[in-house]
């Protein structure tokens, strides 16, 4: 369901994006947590389930318990919920040899993505992950290669002379699809047949047509991010690309009220982790400015 809010304050137009706020796979496995929380009050969560401080400070409130790698292995019988990047095999392996019960939140996409590419291992292929090597959902794919690909957020990163002539090369859900598409063209451009599994999630490049026309629309963009998202980091160009008034913000403090200076409509918009209620958040702070 898509929410659409606008409001005027004094002569300032401000409009909430209808298509921004999470995907579908944050919306699963919040929900999921949730669920757990009302009715049991306590639940520990394997990482941050979102990228976005303030949504996970909510869900810390309600009883939700953020355990880094490092902790898990001193956790026994309770309920850990693995959230939508998902995790290599060596974590549920751990886990449940510690008795505890995994709520295995990951995403469907992500969960394929896994699925194909342990099936190209095994087929022999050369595997290539555009993407980033510290990011979870990468993690999680390192280890259902055991290893084995190789991973890079540059092309100038790949050592060009260690590769083989063809390889096979997929990517991090929530990279930017323009910059796959110049990678492969760049390893062709070197002599290397690539055989491209074109991973990036929809619920990110599909946004980013539909937010330039929203961006193009106002005269000032608050584009609202967890530091950490891959996909903020993305859609926040998509917005900058087509309105260099465009502000990037993790939470209504960060708020000047000096970008609104010769401003008649403001667009608020964010990524596939930021919670409707921080746009809506958003919104009632400029009004009030
Ligand atoms: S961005 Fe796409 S792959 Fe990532 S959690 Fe959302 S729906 Fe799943």
């Amino acid at each position: 369901m898509f929410h659409y809010i606008c409001c005027m304050s004094m002569n300032l137009k401000v409009e909430i994006d209808p298509r921004s706020g999470f995907c579908f796979g944050v919306v699963k496995a919040i929900k999921r947590a949730l669920e757990i929380l009302r009715a049991e009050g306590k639940l520990y969560c394997l990482g941050q389930i979102v990228h976005n401080d303030e949504e996970v400070k909510r869900l810390q409130d309600l009883g939700m318990i953020t355990l880094t790698h490092d902790e898990i292995a001193n956790i026994y019988g309770q309920k850990v919920l693995i959230r939508a990047h998902g995790e290599p095999p060596e974590t549920y392996e751990l886990l449940r040899k510690n008795g505890n019960e995994i709520l295995d939140a990951t995403c469907p996409i992500v969960l394929k993505l896994q699925g194909r590419i342990k099936q190209s291992e095994l087929d022999g292929d050369f595997i290539l992950i555009y993407g980033k090597a510290n990011h979870p959902e990468v993690v999680g794919l390192m280890g259902h290669l055991n290893g084995q690909g190789v991973v890079f957020s540059n092309f100038e990163d790949l050592d060009l002379a260690s590769l083989p002539d063809r390889v096979t090369l997929y990517s991090q859900t929530t990279m930017s699809i323009e910059k796959l598409y110049a990678v492969r063209q760049k390893l062709e451009d070197s002599g290397i047949r690539v055989l491209l599994k074109d991973t990036i999630c929809r619920q990110v490049s599909g946004r980013k047509e539909e937010m330039q026309e929203f961006c193009r629309k106002h005269d000032v963009v608050i584009f609202i991010s967890g530091v950490e998202s891959s996909n903020g980091k993305v859609l926040f160009e998509s917005c900058l690309e087509v309105n260099p008034r465009s502000y990037k913000i993790s939470g209504i403090s960060e708020i000047d009220s000096n970008w609104f200076r010769e401003c008649r409509s403001v667009g608020i918009c964010g990524a596939t982790s930021t919670p409707m209620w921080q746009m809506e958040q958003a919104m009632q702070m400029i009004k009030s400015l």
